[in-house]
């Protein structure tokens, strides 16, 4: 089916058309501008720019797919889970125009777009383990389906993504952290600061990533302390230090991860990575050796289509589709919305 996608969750106002696995539009307009001078997303300010600019997100994807409204088979829309304004932001707009058009109306789980992303791209047999890495996420995912998912474990406290970027805000490099701390990593000794590898003694999946921010905060000041600031050396070593307790943790989490996905035996075992951490060297890197140790299949799709996008929601949206799922004017904007309560009612009930 042609499925118009629409995508408000966080920071990034996106519409897209996707064609079974063609994307024919993809329109991404950032808020980064907006919320620069607050250290971070303002909820408020997000939720405004999201209803003021998803009308015209939405007709410059349908002017560059070459396609108008009518032909167009049903509207997919982030349901949830994000900021509360500007998911209903996007859920009004959806219902808004499902309603003009008479078309089918279809709310996807942002997190299940993140997650579906990888069979865009690649010919990717369910079921499939997925690491979802990103700002605001760090889950490891059974896909058995486009609505059939299983929750190993995640991240009890930061993102990985908040983690780069806190540490970049702590050493002073640029926004978004990740790029610039793995730039600065490349040139660091990663052995001159032992940085601790949180929940390694625990059995399974969770991972932690608030005491690692904590240890290098506490590094930083002590050598801010001693020699009065910070040498360029010094930096680039924190951050070597911390990108690899970062990949050994998520390393080690994904072969425990493994271990568990295949206790089901799939018949193509395979590990997607999806989000923006999702572009780190180093993690790729080790993820991918994990996965020859264990015979899985190692893939990752394009970062324009792992960091948050309208094509994702619109590439889901279609699946659910085909799979008869599809929601009325009584679709709930959800603010969360774990993975694995698929079975929850999404109809009506605001919960
Ligand atoms: P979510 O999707 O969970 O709501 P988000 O939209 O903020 O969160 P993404 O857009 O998927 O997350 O990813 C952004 C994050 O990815 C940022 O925290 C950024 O620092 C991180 N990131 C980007 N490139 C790299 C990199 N090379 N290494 C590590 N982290 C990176
Ligand atoms: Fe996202």
């Amino acid at each position: 089916p042609l499925m118009l996608g629409l995508e408000s969750s966080c920071d990034d106002t996106a519409a897209a058309l996707v064609r079974g696995r063609e994307v024919l539009a993809s329109v991404v307009v950032g808020q980064s501008g907006l919320h620069a001078a607050f250290g971070g997303v303002v909820p408020e300010i997000a939720a405004r720019a999201h209803a003021e600019r998803l009308d015209l997100c939405v007709s410059q994807a349908l002017q560059q797919a070459g396609v108008t409204l009518d032909e167009v088979d049903a509207i997919a829309v982030t349901a949830g889970p994000g900021l509360i304004g500007g998911v209903l932001s996007g859920v009004m707009t959806a219902k808004g125009l499902a309603a003009g058009t008479g078309k089918p109306l279809v709310g996807v789980n942002h997190l299940a777009g993140h997650a579906l992303t990888p069979r865009l791209t690649d010919d990717l047999a369910f079921p499939y383990l997925m690491l979802l890495v990103s700002g605001g996420h760090c889950q490891f995912l059974v896909v058995h389906g486009p609505e059939d998912f299983t929750r190993l474990g995640g991240t009890i406290d930061d993102a990985p993504g908040e983690a780069f970027d806190k540490t970049a805000r702590l050493l002073g490099l640029p926004q978004p952290g990740g790029p610039a701390v793995e730039a600065e990593a490349a040139q660091g000794d990663p052995a001159r600061f032992r940085f601790p590898r949180p929940l390694l003694d625990r059995p399974g999946c969770d991972l932690s990533f608030s005491g690692l921010k904590t240890a290098l905060l506490r590094e930083r000041d002590r050598l801010v302390a001693t020699q009065g600031g910070l040498f360029r050396r010094d930096r680039a070593d924190l951050c070597a230090g911390f990108q690899a307790a970062v990949r050994d943790v998520l390393a080690e989490k994904t072969r425990r991860a493994v271990a568990l996905y295949l206790t089901e035996a799939p018949a193509a075992p395979a590990l997607a990575v999806a989000g923006g951490v999702a572009a780190n060297g180093a993690l790729r890197e080790a993820l991918r050796s994990v996965c020859d140790e264990a015979g899985l299949r190692f893939t990752a799709p394009p970062l324009a289509l792992c960091t948050d996008n309208a094509a994702m929601i619109a590439y889901a949206g279609g699946a659910l589709l085909m799979n008869g799922t599809r929601h009325d004017m009584t679709l709930a904007a959800r603010p969360r919305w774990p993975l694995d309560s698929a079975a929850a009612p999404l109809i009506g009930s605001g919960r």
